[in-house]
């Protein structure tokens, strides 16, 4: 074993994960491929902002770097739907004052990150370094030097890969290892566009919101921005009759934007030019069979080991409580080789429940929340974990804020709590029809499972 860990990607998950293993006094050599996003700015276009919530809180709370992330968070307290003539309607997202997600910069974040690392523990990843092959037999690491075009040999163990949903090292293990791996691509792709400030860096739609223009087949998003912008993405079929495929001059985005987003069209004054410069970028889940290979040589970590779709705003938040976990677990065996097993063991349960719920929140965004019926059943779920706190919490709190609670007791409970709430709203219209006198009882009978199906943090 080296004497130190090596770790593959200086993005979110690789610049978290070298921060724990530094506060707990282990050396850490990161690589990077790309140049220090601190220095150049590379992401135009690209995913911009994200959302972060209870989960990636807590762990950045637990690696110490939480204080420094803070000022860079705008809160979003639901979400704000846009119809077609533009009437807006705000759902919350949770009832209580602290049931918030935040809106986050990507490329603000990991400066955080990287700037802690250096600053707490003088680690400074080498960038413009690309892994090109790895070898588990012959425990080697081959590293290509972008500058030079030199190339180095860097033994393997302990490697923990954190190099992203095309992960080099992943697709080693399905070469050497015989790893199962299965990544299922989206139809539909993404567009992000930009909402530029008011005067004085106001923003020009409400801040504190997550904008949704929901309309059956796709939809677009909006996440404010500390400058007063907000990123704007549009998810649509790749190709179709409305697809990416067809908005491919400035007329058609034009006419496609003025017919599906008339309110916010006259706000985005760069939207054509944008549109036809930005890439479309591809979104896909990706399964993974085994994340430790033998003998503590290497683990995967993040969006290597698990990529998912982003609906759920999910993706960066399951990777940060990744780098807790195995942080966790190394804490308390000392053993690499241990602590890779139990990690995939322990986590590959939980976020293969997060792809499912991801995929199915994008229907939900982009369709079911404009039928009055998922309203409704959204009124009652408040109104159940209002009357019945210990035994009923909507699916969306608690993957949001909730992180004792296993994202795989989630999907599970989530699903019983979907068959009452279908159950109790066949026949009503409006919460107050419910008769509670006669309905305690048997809501009471079908919440008990859930009591005994929730488990705490670490028990999957
Ligand atoms: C449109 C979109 C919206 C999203 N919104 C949210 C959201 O709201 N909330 C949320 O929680 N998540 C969200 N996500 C998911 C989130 O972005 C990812 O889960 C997260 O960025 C994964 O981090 P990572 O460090 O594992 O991988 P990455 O961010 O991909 O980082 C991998 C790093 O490894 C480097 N690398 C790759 N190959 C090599 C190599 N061969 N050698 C050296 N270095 C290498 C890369 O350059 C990169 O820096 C979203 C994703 C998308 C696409």
């Amino acid at each position: 074993m080296n004497p130190h860990a090596t770790i593959l990607g200086a993005g979110l998950s690789g610049a978290l994960m070298a921060i724990f293993l530094a506060h707990n006094e282990r050396r850490v050599l990161i690589y990077e491929r790309r140049p220090d996003l601190r220095k150049v700015d590379m992401d135009a276009g690209r995913s911009i902002n994200l959302a972060l919530a209870d989960r990636g809180i807590h762990a950045l709370k637990q690696a110490g770097v939480f204080d420094d992330v803070e000022p860079l968070l705008i809160p979003m307290r639901g979400r704000m739907l846009h119809d077609i003539s533009g009437q807006l309607s705000f759902a919350a997202y949770g009832q209580r004052p602290h049931e918030v997600i935040y809106s986050v910069s990507r490329p603000g974040l990991t400066r955080v990150l990287l700037d802690h690392a250096r600053r707490r523990y003088g680690i400074e990843p080498r960038f413009l370094q690309a892994a090109r092959a790895l070898d588990f037999e012959h425990d080697e690491l081959v590293m290509l030097d972008e500058v030079t075009s030199e190339t180095q040999r860097l033994r393997l163990a302990p490697l923990i890969a954190a190099d992203g949903a095309g992960s080099l090292v992943r697709r080693a293990m399905i070469g050497q290892l015989g790893t199962r791996v299965t990544e299922d691509v989206l139809e539909h792709g993404y567009k992000e566009l930009t909402l530029p400030a008011g005067p004085g860096g106001t923003h020009r739609i409400e801040r504190h919101a997550l904008h949704i223009w929901p309309r059956g087949g796709f939809m677009l998003i909006a996440l404010p921005n500390v400058d007063g912008s907000f990123t704007m993405t549009l998810f649509l079929a790749q190709y179709g009759a409305e697809s990416f495929a067809t908005l491919d001059g400035r007329d058609a985005v034009d006419a496609f934007f003025t017919q599906h987003f008339p309110d916010v069209t006259p706000l985005m004054p760069g939207l054509a030019r944008e549109f036809l410069e930005h890439p479309v970028g591809r979104m896909s889940t990706v399964r993974t069979e085994r994340w430790a290979a033998p003998a503590g040589h290497a683990v995967l970590l993040g969006d290597a080991a698990h990529a998912i779709v982003p609906f759920h705003g999910q993706g960066m938040n399951a990777c940060f409580e990744d780098c807790f976990e195995l942080n966790r677990l190394l804490e308390a065996t000392g053993d690499w080789a241990h602590s890779f097993n139990s990690f995939e063991a322990l986590r590959k349960p939980n976020t293969d429940a997060i792809a499912a719920m991801a995929l199915e929140n994008y229907i939900e965004m982009r369709d079911t929340v404009r039928d009055p019926k998922f309203m409704l059943r959204k009124e009652l779920s408040f109104e159940l974990e209002r009357r019945f706190p210990d035994r009923f919490i909507p699916r969306y709190s608690m993957v949001m804020f909730h992180h004792e609670i296993p994202y795989a007791v989630a999907y599970e409970r989530g699903r019983l709590q979907a068959r009452i709430l279908e159950e109790a709203t066949s026949s009503i219209d409006t919460l107050d029809q419910v008769d509670w006198a006669s309905t305690t009882g048997w809501i009471r009978e079908r919440l008990a499972p859930l009591v005994e199906s929730s488990g705490s943090p670490g028990e999957g």
